[in-house]
C-alpha cells in the first residue's frame, strides 16, 4: 500500500464521524414530520436530514456542530440532546 494511502487510512481511523459530539433525538420528535422539515432547515450544518417518517441522524456531519442550540429552541422541551463526547 502507497504510503499516502496509509496515513489516509489511519487518519481515517483516528478521527470517525461523531468522536466529539453526539446529537441524540427522542422517539416523539424523531417520527415528526413536520418537526423533522424544521429542523433539516434550521440546522447550519445539515445534521438533521427529513423525511415523511421523520428525521435521521447524518452522522458523517456530527462534528461540524457549532452548538448554537437551533434545534433544542425548536423542538420540544428534553427531545433533542447535543452530547458533548470530550472534556
Ligand atoms: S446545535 Fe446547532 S449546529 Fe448543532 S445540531 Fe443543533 S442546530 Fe445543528
Amino acid at each position: 500500500m502507497p504510503e499516502a494511502q496509509r496515513a489516509f487510512g489511519a487518519r481515517e481511523e483516528k478521527f470517525m464521524p461523531g468522536e466529539f459530539i453526539d446529537v441524540r433525538v427522542g422517539a416523539k420528535a424523531a417520527t415528526n414530520a413536520k418537526l423533522a422539515a424544521k429542523l433539516a432547515e434550521i440546522c447550519p450544518v445539515s445534521i438533521f436530514v427529513a423525511s415523511s417518517e421523520g428525521v435521521r441522524i447524518d452522522e458523517s456531519n456530527l462534528d461540524e456542530c457549532v452548538l448554537c442550540d437551533l434545534c433544542l429552541e425548536a423542538a420540544p422541551k428534553g427531545q433533542i440532546k447535543i452530547v458533548k463526547l470530550y472534556e
